[in-house]
């Protein structure tokens, strides 16, 4: 069970400790206090975890402070959706909406290998009207003789260019809680000049010690890769974990699945499952089209296979996009086969909005339909 409370209402208050007060008489009952920003101010949510059934909802609502009362069911407490649920499915960080209802593209470097990659990139995404990107600093690789990432020796060079092209977040893989401390340090050297969402990699997906840590800070959020070889209960289980610890701001990515089973792609495209980690949870779900394709691959319609997959990402109502460029990937350190070049950005980001807006009509007509059979 969730109970929120009011806005005014925290820890010190009268009416917490009246709350708390009763909690503590009922049995195997344990309470967890979390501070959760919500769209104004900051809430105060109490997770009540054991013996529930012995509460009542109306009893709970009843106490002055309680704002609302959700009762959970075992699966996905926290970011899971439940019913009479009404908490948010969004969050803003550092100026820019991350939620269930929008769109937000991360095209970036896969991996950073020069300064002057970094700056044609950003500079590419200005022109465009770009705000997000990706910019992987430590790369998780399968052999451990190939590049690892410039890790934390680029990270002042890439904050202060962001800063310059007015990049506001910048998703960044991490596989070690040291690396966290890193990329603070380094921000904090350049002044701030832009924000970090916290990329976990299909390879740690259940990494829980790395999920605790970096669920239990809260400065930044977090981009959870689907496991690429476990079921996807199990992989949102794993988004739990950073919300137990603390930290809601989270998206979930879906970056394809190994089969084994003769793929034409890298992974088996699983943009399917927008509509059904939407259903079950609050999480904006990001697509990972150039992990999940690998290739430069066209149709015989002349398309990419990679802006074929995004579009049926987005047109099943995706809220992210991370998608690897390069100024010159035949010389990108890692996953030069799968990028798109400079040049292609534009052509991208048209093909997505023009079939964001055919996402968008999809919803009209739905409204439309439904507020029709409604007034019949
Ligand atoms: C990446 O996004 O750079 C990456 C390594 O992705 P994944 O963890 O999905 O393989
Ligand atoms: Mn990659």
């Amino acid at each position: 069970m969730i109970v929120i409370l009011k806005p005014e209402i925290d820890a010190e208050s009268r009416e917490y400790q009246r709350l708390e007060a009763h909690l503590k008489n009922v049995p195997n009952i344990e309470m967890r206090i979390h501070r959760v920003q919500g769209a104004a101010q900051l809430l105060t949510e109490i997770y009540l975890i054991g013996n529930t059934a012995a509460l009542s909802l109306e009893e709970m609502r009843s106490f002055p402070g309680v704002d609302h009362v959700v009762r959970v069911s075992e699966e996905y407490r926290i970011l899971g959706r439940h019913k009479n649920d009404n908490r948010p499915n969004h969050f803003t960080y550092n100026g820019v909406l991350f939620s269930q209802d929008n769109l937000n593209v991360f095209a970036g470097l896969c991996a950073v290998d020069s300064s002057e990659s970094v700056e044609a990139m950003m500079k590419a995404l200005r022109t465009n009207g770009q705000v997000c990107t990706r910019m992987g600093a430590y790369k998780p690789r399968t052999s451990p003789y190939s590049f690892q990432g410039h890790g934390k020796n680029c990270l002042e060079y890439v904050f202060e260019l962001a800063g310059k092209y007015g990049i506001r977040v910048i998703a960044m893989e991490i596989t070690h809680e040291s690396h966290l401390d890193e990329i603070r340090e380094a921000l904090r050297a350049t002044g701030d000049p832009t924000g970090v969402m916290l990329q976990i990699g299909t390879r740690n997906t259940q990494n829980f010690e790395l999920l605790k840590s970096v669920g239990r800070q809260q400065e930044f959020p977090v981009l959870l890769k689907r496991g690429f070889g476990i079921t996807l209960d199990e992989s949102l289980h794993a988004a739990e974990y950073l919300a137990s610890e603390g930290n809601q701001k989270v998206i979930f990515a879906l970056r394809g699945m190994k089969t084994n089973i003769g793929d034409p792609h890298r992974n088996m495209v699983d943009f399917a499952h927008i509509p059904v980690v939407k259903r079950l949870t609050r999480m904006p779900v990001c697509i990972d089209p150039s992990h999940s394709v690998g290739s430069r691959a066209r149709s015989s319609d002349g398309i990419l296979d990679i802006m074929h997959v995004t579009a049926q990402g987005v047109i099943a109502g995706a809220n992210m996009i991370l998608v690897d460029f390069h100024p010159d990937p035949s010389v990108a350190l890692v996953d030069g086969p799968q990028a798109l070049r400079m040049e292609e950005l534009e052509p991208f980001l048209e093909d997505v909005s023009i079939v964001r807006n055919a996402y968008e009509k999809r919803l009209e007509n739905l409204e439309k339909t439904q507020s029709g059979a409604t007034s019949s």
